[in-house]
Parts: structure tokens; sequence; C-alpha cells
């Protein structure tokens, strides 16, 4: 029965859908971290803002940077600053909780948070929860200028969308308020509201 053509070409189909999906992950998710990637972001960002623009909801972007990271690297070695980032990925998605929520390895050592119908208070205290998260974390970090443990700076920028504005802008002021977190002192949240 199992050699009936009409079931091997089901069970073919079964394997090609896995297949499928499997790859659909990979192309989604950050091979380091495990946890979603830049690409994963760029689509997530796009749809969740054409759904606010006609909501007319807010949406929060956290740019977050870890401080002091490179002498990390230079102090511990490049495996253990690894081992460092999968540790930081596993804390943000433990301090974001929402389902709808998304966190994201932006790049190198930063990391992006979605963070849908959520203005600017509820944005910085998920930022802070990030903070505490890394504190309790404790990954010792001898040559950071800020504390002995590894920090991380954290852009915050709030807008409700329109129609003269695009995602890019939202990530632009993100970044200019990361620039500040990290002028300001880094170790901090640094809001910039667009609205
Ligand atoms: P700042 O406090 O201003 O953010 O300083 P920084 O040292 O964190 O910033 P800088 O941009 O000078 O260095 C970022 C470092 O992050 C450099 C690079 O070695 C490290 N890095 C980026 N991606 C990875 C990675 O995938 N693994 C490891 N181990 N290190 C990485
Ligand atoms: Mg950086
Ligand atoms: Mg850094």
């Amino acid at each position: 029965m199992r050699n009936h053509p009409l079931i091997q070409q089901s069970e073919l189909y079964q394997k090609l859908q896995r297949a499928n999906y499997q790859l659909e992950n990979m192309v989604m998710i950050d091979d380091l971290t495990q946890i979603a990637n830049r690409r994963c972001f760029d689509h997530r960002l796009n749809s969740v803002w054409q759904y606010l623009l006609r909501e007319k909801g807010f949406i929060s972007l956290l740019l977050c940077d870890i401080d002091y990271f490179k002498q990390y690297n230079d102090t511990y070695g490049h495996a253990a600053g690894d081992d460092c980032l999968r540790l930081i990925a596993q804390a943000f998605k433990q301090s974001v909780k929402r389902s709808r929520d998304l966190v994201a390895r932006y790049g190198g050592e930063e990391f992006v948070v979605i963070l849908p119908n959520t203005a600017s208070d509820g944005a910085f205290y998920v930022a802070q929860n990030i903070h505490q998260a890394l504190e309790q974390l404790n990954i010792p970090h001898a040559a950071s200028a800020v504390k002995h443990h590894v920090t991380l700076s954290i852009g915050i920028a709030t807008v409700i969308p329109t129609p003269n504005m695009v995602p890019l802008d939202l990530i632009q002021a993100a970044d200019q308020a990361l620039y500040q977190a990290k002028a300001n002192g880094r170790d901090r949240s640094y809001i910039n509201r667009l609205s």
C-alpha cells in the first residue's frame, strides 16, 4: 500500500513542505543567537507600520547597543563575545513579553525591539526592564568604563505613523537617541518623541 503512487506523492509533498518551512525559518533567524534577524525585523516593521498608520496607534522602537563590546572581545576573546551575545539575546526574550512585540538582532552587537501600540511611557518601562535584566545577568566586563559587568545603551523612538513618514524615519530617530544615550554616559536610555 505504501508503494501506491498517490501515497508516495503525498509523502513527497509533506517532505517538501517541511523543507520549505525550515528554509523560511533560516532566512528569518539569526544564526548565532537564534532570535529574529534583520530581515525579519524589516518585514515586521513594515507591516506593523502599515497597520498603525490605519489605526492611528503608537509604535515604539528600541535600538540597543552593547557598551564597550570591542573591549569585551579584546579582553575575553571572540568566542566569549559570541557567548555573551547569546546570553543577552535570551535576556531580551525574557524582558519583552507581549506576543506582538519583536526582538531581533539588528547586526553585530546591536539588538532592536518593536513595540506596537506602545507610547513612550511603555517603551521606557520595557527599556528599564532590559537594563535590569543585564544587571541580573551580571556578565563580568573588567574593561568597561561604566560598570564591572556588561551593560547596554538604548535609543527609544516613539511615533504615531502619518502618511508623510516612512519606517526609516523611526529607525533614524532611534539611532539619534542611541547616540545621545551613549554621549550621556552609556548604560542608560534616551527617548526621541516624534509625536
Ligand atoms: P560603544 O560603547 O561605543 O558601543 O563601543 P563598542 O566597543 O561596543 O563599539 P564598536 O562599534 O567600536 O565595536 C563593536 C564591536 O562588536 C566590534 C566587534 O568586534 C564586536 N562584534 C560585532 N559582531 C560580533 C559578533 O558576532 N561576535 C563577537 N564576538 N563580537 C562582535
Ligand atoms: Mg554598535
Ligand atoms: Mg557597542
